[in-house]
């Protein structure tokens, strides 16, 4: 596999080509933000944990039988991913209230759900990624309404798994923000990442927050997090 041209740099990854059309390689970046870009920073270690992590939980969710962009693990901050155009829409689940719900509602966060939560927000940082009412996603055209069954219910799956995986870990799953692409097929399948990034983990014992929160709201620790959670998955593993 060649690496090729880089195609795109993101605020925590960059993309490349590579020999295969049908194939991109991602890199982690140590790079951080938060608040659509208006807070930046860095994370000592953060693109190998969350390389590392993102591929471990997608091999995982593979074997449920949730299709994913991951091919191969290239090194500790590579990884070989299906090329796929990206919906616009990032799917957030939500087991817990916290961040913007727990202060769209005005509540404490840590009310425990009777059942999970799914949310739609359109990818645009222009206009701050807004929350989305569930019709409007067809009339914009960013998914068919049998799309978006399809992604709701494989958001529920992913869940489900990823909530029992993280308790048996000693963690917490609160909520966490998915995205998805479309394969040239017309397939729809995982892609981006699952990491401390994009899901809020807390210790299940202390309730200690074990995530990007951490970063945007100057708790300290930040590196120690990211370090403490991807122990966990490795213990966890064998
Ligand atoms: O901020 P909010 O409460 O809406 O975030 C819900 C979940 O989605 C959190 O786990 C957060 O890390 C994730 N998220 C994300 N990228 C965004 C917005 C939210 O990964 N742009």
């Amino acid at each position: 596999m060649e690496k090729r041209q880089q195609l795109y740099e993101g605020k925590a990854k960059k993309v490349f080509a590579t020999d295969d059309p049908q194939l991109l390689i991602v890199s982690y970046k140590d790079d951080a933000t938060a608040f659509n870009g208006q807070k930046k920073g860095t994370i000592k270690g953060k693109g190998v944990v969350n390389n590392r992590m993102s591929n471990r939980l997608m091999q995982l969710l593979e074997k449920k039988g949730v299709p994913t962009h991951f091919v191969e693990e290239l090194s500790e901050r590579e990884t070989l991913v299906k090329r796929v155009s990206i919906v616009r829409l990032e799917v957030i689940v939500r087991n817990i209230a916290a961040g913007s719900f727990a202060k769209r509602y005005g509540i404490d966060e840590g009310k425990v759900f009777a059942a999970p939560a799914v949310e739609f927000s359109y990818k645009s940082d222009a206009l701050g990624d807004p929350l989305m009412a569930d019709d409007h996603i067809p009339a914009l055209g960013l998914a068919t309404p049998e799309e978006l069954d399809y992604i709701r219910a494989t958001a529920l799956k992913i869940n489900a798994f990823l909530k029992e995986f993280w308790a048996d870990c000693g963690v917490t799953l609160v909520d966490f923000k998915i995205e998805f692409g479309k394969t040239a097929d017309g397939s729809i399948i995982l892609a981006d990442e699952i990491s401390p990034d994009t899901c809020r983990l807390w210790d299940s014992a202390t309730g200690e927050k074990l995530d990007k929160d951490r970063f945007r709201r100057d708790l300290g620790g930040v590196e120690e997090a990211y370090a403490e959670v991807m122990k966990r998955l490795e213990e966890h593993e064998g």
